[in-house]
Order: structure tokens, then sequence, then C-alpha cells
């Protein structure tokens, strides 16, 4: 597999399975309504796994399922059990709301899944309620619990942190993390797609972030096993387990994303912040051969010069700022996050 025009591999693969969502995330999908994928433009599973086994064979070692959210998609555990039985696939993991994981944690993980990222950005119900719109605190917890139950390890926490919305939160979902043996990951807020209002005075930046859990707990910074993870690494140095920070927005890590995406209706993306994708599915659809569908993934991958958030960090601090309205973009819940 070639390396893409800034010398990147293509090595971890986000397959997003649908873009509907039970929950109305303000910072992700605030709107009620979206010009949704139709039901037949769908990637099947099985067109999923010929593809993913594709991707494999060009290298791909980590494979992700997101979404929208993936649990809303009926029988998601039929799926997982094809991909963990890939040959050559050395990772593979679920981002989730978790709204559905109580009566889904069982079946995936006897499909094959071993860990689980579960998005969790408050403890507090009510504004549970205020950011998600449409989801109760109670029930993620109780998907959390059964996923512990059922032996997922590593569990990640997702916390979007934004400005006005949920810095408070800092801390008691750090305290939350370190009681139930969690690793968090905070995540600055992004600008993916057009919906969400994204400012930078909404975002909390790493440095703050730090800053905050430094005046709680002692802290350190540790090893990186995987430079190309976005997740930088610390440890609470009493003992409390690691935690990272995905600082996407203050210190883009372009430079090591080696990730593509696979929407939910066929399209290759080379990056989040994207504005189109490239149509896989008509190809396959057309009876494209396994050898046709390589050449046009490679020769895509080896056209790839996507630096978003290298781009939007020089122009935030140009003087003439940034602006994001300017930047048409495909949806999160399309792209897969
Ligand atoms: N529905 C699933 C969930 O929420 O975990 C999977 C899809 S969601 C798009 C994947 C991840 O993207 C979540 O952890 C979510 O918090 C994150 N995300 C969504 N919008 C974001 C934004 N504007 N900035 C940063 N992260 C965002
Ligand atoms: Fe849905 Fe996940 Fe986006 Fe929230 S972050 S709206 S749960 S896709
Ligand atoms: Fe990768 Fe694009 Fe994010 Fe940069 S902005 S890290 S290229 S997905």
């Amino acid at each position: 597999m070639p390396n893409d025009t800034l010398g990147r591999p293509l090595k971890d693969l986000r397959i997003s399975v649908t873009d509907r969502c039970n929950f109305r995330c303000t910072y992700c999908m605030p709107l009620n309504e979206y010009s949704w994928i139709e039901r037949g433009e769908l990637l099947t599973y099985e067109e999923i796994l010929r593809l993913a086994g594709l991707f494999v064979r060009l290298g791909v070692e980590k494979i992700r399922v997101t979404g929208g959210e993936p649990l809303v998609r009926r029988k998601l555990d039929v799926l997982i059990r094809g991909l963990a039985s890939l040959e050559g696939i050395q990772d593979l993991s679920l981002t989730t709301n978790g709204a559905l994981l109580a009566e889904q944690a069982e079946a995936l993980r006897a499909a094959g899944l071993k860990r689980i990222n579960l998005s969790l950005d408050t403890l507090d119900a009510a504004k549970f309620r205020r950011i998600t719109q449409r989801g109760e605190l109670s029930e993620v917890l109780k998907g959390l619990e059964a996923a512990e139950r059922c032996g997922f390890d590593p569990i990640k926490i997702n916390a979007v942190i934004e400005r006005g919305v949920n810095e408070d939160e800092i801390v008691p979902l750090a305290e939350f993390a370190r009681a139930h043996g969690l690793t968090l990951r905070y995540i600055e807020f992004m600008d993916v797609g057009n919906a969400n209002q994204w400012r930078m005075e909404k975002v909390v930046g790493k440095k703050e972030i730090l800053a905050t859990l430094a005046a709680r707990f002692p802290l350190r910074e540790a090893h990186r096993a995987d430079t190309s993870s976005p997740a930088v690494n610390y440890e609470f140095a009493d003992g409390g387990g690691a935690f990272g920070v995905i600082a996407s927005v203050t210190e883009p890590f372009c430079r090591d994303c080696d990730r593509a995406r696979l929407t939910a209706d066929g399209k290759l993306v080379a990056c989040l912040v994207a504005q189109q994708g490239h149509d896989l599915k008509s190809l396959l659809r057309a009876g494209a051969s396994d050898r046709e569908l390589m050449e046009v993934i490679a020769g895509l991958w080896r056209q790839r010069a996507d630096r978003y958030s290298e781009e939007r960090l020089v122009a935030l601090q140009s003087p003439s700022g940034y602006e994001p309205q300017r930047h048409a973009k495909m949806e999160m819940i399309v792209l897969g996050g």
C-alpha cells in the first residue's frame, strides 16, 4: 500500500454503519432532521465486510465501528463477528453513546468485540439531557455497567469539553473514571459539520484541561506507545490510572494521521473535516473485482493531502483569523466520528 502525499500510511479505518442516532448532542447533531441516507443506499453488512477485508489487505490494522449511533443499526453483532474474524486485523473497537449497550453488550462481546469507547460528557442527569437533547444518563450508566460485567477491556470514556457547557465536569469525570478503572479521553470541541455553532471561544484547550486536573491530582505525561493515536496520554501520578487528551484544535496531529473513513453509504473519506467522499459503493455494486477496488482505494490514498486541523491552527493564529462557516464540511454523523 502506498503512502499518501505527506508520507502517511493507511493503518486505521473508521466504519460508520448508520447516520441515524437516538441522541441529538448539541456539539454533533443538534438539528432534529437531516437529509438521511436512504435504506437502499446503506452498505449491507456483506458489502462492509468485503470492503473492510480489502482495506486490511491494503495494510489497515485497526478498525473502529461508529456512526451516527452504531447500536441503532439492527444486529450489529453480526457485523462485529465478521470483522473480528478478518485475518490481519489487530484491533477492533466500537464507539457508542451507550444508550442501547445494556441490551447489546453481551451479544457484542460474544461476537468477538473486546473493547469499547463510550461517550459521556457529564455525570449530571439534567445537564446530560441538555447536551444530548434526547438521552437519559441512567440508561448510559446501565450500559456501562453491562460492558464492565461482560469484561470489555479497556473501556474508554470519551468526553467532549465545551466552554459554558461542561468544563465543570473535568474533575468529576476524572474522579468517576478513577473509581471505575476506566480510561478517560478528554476531547477538544471541534468544528466538524456545519450545525454545531463552533467558535474558538467554546474550545477548552488541552492546556486548560490539564491545568484544571493538575490543581486536583498529581499528573505526569506517560509514554506514548502509538504515535498515530490522537490522544496524548497522561497518568495520575498517585496510581489513579491513565487518561488522554485529544487536542485536535490546539495541537493538531495531522502529520501522523493514518485514518480513513468509510461512510454508511460507502464513501471513502480521507479526513474528518473533508467536504466530500469518494463513492466506492457504486463500483462495488457495478461488479468491480477485488483488485479493481483495491487499486481505486490505493489510488485515492496516494493522492491524499488533507491536513485540515493544521491549516485551521495556522488560520486561527493569523491576523485575519479563522471563519468556520466559510468551510462547508460533511456532518460527523455521516462521516463516522
Ligand atoms: N454515537 C456514537 C458516540 O457518540 O459515541 C459514535 C459516533 S460520535 C460522532 C463519535 C465521537 O465523536 C463521540 O465520542 C463524540 O463525542 C465525538 N464528537 C462528536 N461531535 C464532536 C465535536 N464537535 N467535537 C469533538 N468530538 C465530537
Ligand atoms: Fe449521536 Fe454520538 Fe453525535 Fe451524540 S455524538 S449526536 S450520540 S452520533
Ligand atoms: Fe486527520 Fe484530517 Fe483530523 Fe488532520 S484534520 S488529524 S488529516 S482527520
